[in-house]
């Protein structure tokens, strides 16, 4: 017999963005119950670096949800528990030249008219910010509003503070539909969870529950690597990286790109990330990858060629071909909702998604405009099943 319980809503996913999910719309009154088929973070969100970027975004619809996230991760933080480690560090971002530079300043010109602190740094005084950055580059800007906070934490704190059921080791098969074809629920190998709203926050498997409910939406995975080094003293103070990392976040190529994103922690390791790359979900160690993120690394910090790399590991972002997650209801299945292809900003864009998905499932007024979110969108020319979504 299964067991039937009835919340008011099921999310699908306990990694960051069902966590935020859960959270507000708990907040809102709503009665939760969460069911991931692994650990609580043990997807993409596990494999994430934490950062909380606006820098990198260029202004639009994806800046707009991250300035609002902004705020929002401020507000947790004075909630959540210290070992979310929540450190507003600001972020850095450097030009090696003049043509950089200039790109970089219209680029921060466009971000200041949305909302962004975005302050110019001229190359003799890049060294106050960073003292360990190498010399010869033609200046930067910082980000005061960039921040970061260790992604598993900050999910399962997220989760604790929702007071969700959660329903762990539980993979979900079937999305339940009525007679009219609306939503009641979804079964998995113990139990049938039954509830009027469904939420997909399946992240890079998204588009698998999507078609379980017998829609298409085109989630692929968009590889990257990460290198942890040995604990340091902290020579690297924010978040620092090259401008070109900007165009590689933009960037829809399935080829390798990389350029190297450099924090310190608390803990004393330099986080060296990440690589992005579409080869489905590979997960064979690409030694070129690391090269690459090392030599960048140390290019930028030439303190860190000699530091020795404890270890890399890697993820699968959720990749949607235009770049813009897929957030809300569904018109295609009523009480289907999604949350799901975050790609490389997940962590940063969570505690957004949540505040629109609490708006939708309760019929309150939105903080932003949802509809550059909506999940049932033409997704753009890349929008075609291939072998990548096969996990
Ligand atoms: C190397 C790397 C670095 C990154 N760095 C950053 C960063 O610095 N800042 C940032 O904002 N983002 C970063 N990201 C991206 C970020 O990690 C993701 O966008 C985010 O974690 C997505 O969270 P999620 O909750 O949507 O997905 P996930 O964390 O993957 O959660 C989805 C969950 O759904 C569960 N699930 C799937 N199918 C089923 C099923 N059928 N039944 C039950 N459960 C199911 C999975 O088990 C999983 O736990 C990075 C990603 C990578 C790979």
């Amino acid at each position: 017999m299964p067991n039937r319980h009835s919340p008011d809503v099921v999310i699908i996913g306990a990694g960051v963005v069902g966590a935020a999910c859960a959270y507000y719309a708990a907040r809102s009154g709503l009665t939760v119950a969460v069911v991931d088929r692994g650990p609580v973070a043990g997807g993409t969100t596990g494999a994430g670096e934490g950062n909380l970027l606006v820098s990198d975004k260029e202004a639009g619809p994806e800046l707009d949800l991250a300035l609002l996230s902004t705020r929002l991760w401020r507000d947790l933080s004075a909630t959540l528990p210290p070992e979310t480690e929540y450190e507003p560090k600001g972020g850095l971002v450097v030009a090696p030249d003049e043509p950089a530079l200039k790109a970089l300043r219209a680029f921060a010109e466009g971000q200041r008219a949305a909302g962004v602190t975005a302050t110019e740094v001229p190359a003799d005084r890049l060294a106050d910010l960073e003292p360990h950055l190498a010399p010869g580059l033609a200046g930067g800007f910082h980000y005061p509003q960039d921040a970061q906070v260790q992604p598993a934490q900050a999910a399962a704190r997220l989760l604790a503070a929702s007071g969700a059921a959660l329903h762990l080791g539980e993979e979900v098969t079937a999305i339940l539909r009525g007679p009219t074809g609306a939503v009641r629920g979804v079964r998995t190998g113990r139990r049938e969870l039954l509830a009027p709203a469904v939420v997909n926050a399946a992240g890079t498997w998204g588009g698998e529950i999507a078609r379980l409910a017998g829609v298409h939406l085109p989630v692929l995975p968009r590889r990257g690597f990460v290198l942890v080094t040995e604990p340091l003293p902290r020579i690297v103070r924010h978040k620092v990286y090259a401008a070109d990392y900007i165009a590689d976040v933009a960037s829809g190529s399935a080829a390798l790109q990389s350029s190297a994103v450099v924090e310190g922690t608390p803990g004393g390791p330099v986080l060296i990330g990440a690589t992005r790359e579409r080869v489905g979900f590979d997960r064979s160690l690409s030694t070129e990858a690391l090269r690459r993120l090392a030599a960048q690394a140390a290019r930028l910090f030439p303190v860190l060629a000699d530091v020795q790399v404890l270890r890399a590991y890697h993820g699968f972002r959720p990749y949607l071909p235009d770049h813009l997650p897929a957030i809300g209801p569904d018109p295609r299945v009523p009480g289907l909702h999604h949350a799901c292809g975050h790609e490389g900003a997940g962590i940063g864009l969570a505690p957004a998604t949540g505040v629109l998905l609490a708006a939708a499932l309760t019929g309150a007024e939105p903080p932003l405009d949802p509809a550059p979110f909506r999940p049932e969108r033409d997704h753009g020319p890349a929008d075609v099943p291939t072998q990548e979504q096969q996990s």
